[in-house]
């Protein structure tokens, strides 16, 4: 089964070279290129799209459902086909124009996420034309608002909620396998997600009485914000193992021993070995084991010669599983520690559920993992940001995030910033993991 290579590289340009920029208010999106994208889909896999059922669910997702041999538990493949915009400088090339440069494609979305949707639709089509057929139904899920957390993603789960559908075995971007591994550990490492923090913005508003700034009260409601602040910022909620972390630790200490301490010895936080933990980690390690704050925009007074009536802020919380939206705004509220000033959820969502690890569906990833990176380990981990996969823990307990592509720090760097570019190499290497992978399904 020889991988078409030229064909793989020609469509995945094309699927570049369209700018599917999705913006907060999606009436202002080129909503053409989104077309265009789906109608390059249909176009180019005609034996995906002749074998599948076709849903388009939502503002812009696409759904493919194709029917297993057998009845039993389906599995999604999952991935997005909205890119961020490209608004840096430093672009050393068209963002939007799938340059290829020493071995590399250029352009936004290489790396997030149209190379796996591109290695997902690939070896379907690849797989159909060798006759091919899932064991069980196979559910493509491909979302367009993913960037901008719109709801296509949870009209998608909604639309296979009516159909009865109960996923076995869910796949979506998250970790990648990372050449440099986990510290401690001088192995490449396929670190797959099965959990992701919350998040919520909060708006924190301070009252003051109006008036001239020549006869001010001892505090004005700037000064009162300001001290919300500071309260906020010099009390971090409380650190703790949470139960992905706790797993995470557990699965690396069978592969790491200077892990072993945290994994079994009921974690107590802030001992000798947990801060010796936090120097490996380094920064990181404080996002794994407690809610974090940010105080990211303020708003006051307009006016030097006028007293505020009101000054607020919005603080950024990732909240750690275990926790809540609602209880960790209570916690914000009991460090403020003054009933006068409000906090306010602006949106958020709360923390997934932890994905089981001990199933044959994650020893099944396990295993074509290990098959397509013979020379990698296979850890879980916690994410810190948010996918479309956290609407799809509702329908299933086994929802993996792992981009199936080798990805150095440098690259992970590229994602969101200029340059964004992936290595035809790796590319091809994600085309091979689904078509592994599809054999299993
Ligand atoms: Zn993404």
């Amino acid at each position: 089964m020889a991988l078409k290579k030229n064909k793989i590289i020609h469509d995945f340009r094309d699927m570049i070279r369209l700018r599917t920029i999705s913006c907060e208010d999606m009436s202002k999106a080129p909503l053409d290129q989104f077309e265009a994208f789906r109608a390059l889909l249909r176009e180019r896999f005609p034996a995906l799209f002749e074998a599948a059922e076709v849903r388009y669910p939502g503002f812009n997702g696409i759904l493919l459902k194709i029917k297993g041999r057998m009845e039993g538990s389906p599995s999604v493949l999952m991935a997005h086909y909205d890119v961020v915009p490209v608004d840096q400088d430093g672009w050393t090339c068209d963002p939007f124009g799938a340059e290829i440069r020493n071995g590399r494609i250029y352009g936004r979305g290489t790396l997030d996420t149209k190379s796996t949707l591109c290695g997902i639709v690939e070896a379907v089509e690849a797989n159909l034309m060798e006759g091919w057929q899932p064991m069980h139904d196979l559910y493509l899920s491909f979302g367009g608002e993913e960037e901008t957390h719109g709801d296509t993603c949870r009209e998608i789960v909604r639309t296979l909620l009516e159909d009865g559908v109960k996923p076995a075995f869910v796949l979506d971007e998250g970790g990648a396998v990372i050449p440099e591994g986990v510290p401690g550990l001088r192995k490449k490492a396929a670190m797959v997600g099965i959990a992701e923090k919350g998040t919520a913005n909060y708006r924190v508003t301070a009252f003051g009485k109006g008036g001239h700034a020549s006869t001010p009260p001892r505090h004005t409601a700037v000064g009162k914000l300001a001290e919300a602040a500071v309260r906020i910022e010099n009390h971090p909620f409380p650190a703790r193992i949470s139960e992905p972390v706790y797993v995470m630790f557990r699965e690396i200490a069978k592969l790491v021993p200077v892990y072993e301490r945290f994994a079994f010895a009921n974690v107590k936080l802030f001992t000798p070995a947990v801060k010796a933990a936090a120097t490996v980690l380094g920064p990181t390690f404080n996002a794994m084991v407690r809610t974090t704050q940010a105080l990211v925009t303020v708003d006051g007074g307009t006016a030097y010669n006028v007293l505020p009536d009101r000054a607020s802020f919005v603080v950024n919380l990732r909240i750690l599983p275990g926790e809540t939206m609602e209880s960790a705004e209570a916690y914000l509220r009991k460090i403020i520690k003054d009933p006068e000033i409000s906090v306010e959820l602006i949106d958020g969502t709360d923390p997934t559920p932890v994905s089981e690890i001990n199933c044959p569906e994650w020893q099944m990833l396990r295993e074509v993992c290990a098959d397509t990176w013979p020379d990698a380990v296979f850890a879980p981990y916690m994410l810190n940001g948010g996918t479309d996969s956290r609407f799809y823990h509702e329908i299933s307990e086994h929802v993996y995030k792992f981009s199936p592509m080798e990805m150095t720090a440098e690259e992970r760097g590229l994602v969101h910033g200029p340059d964004e570019s992936i290595a035809i190499e790796n590319l091809l290497k994600t085309v091979i993991f689904y078509k592994k992978l599809l054999t299993r399904l």
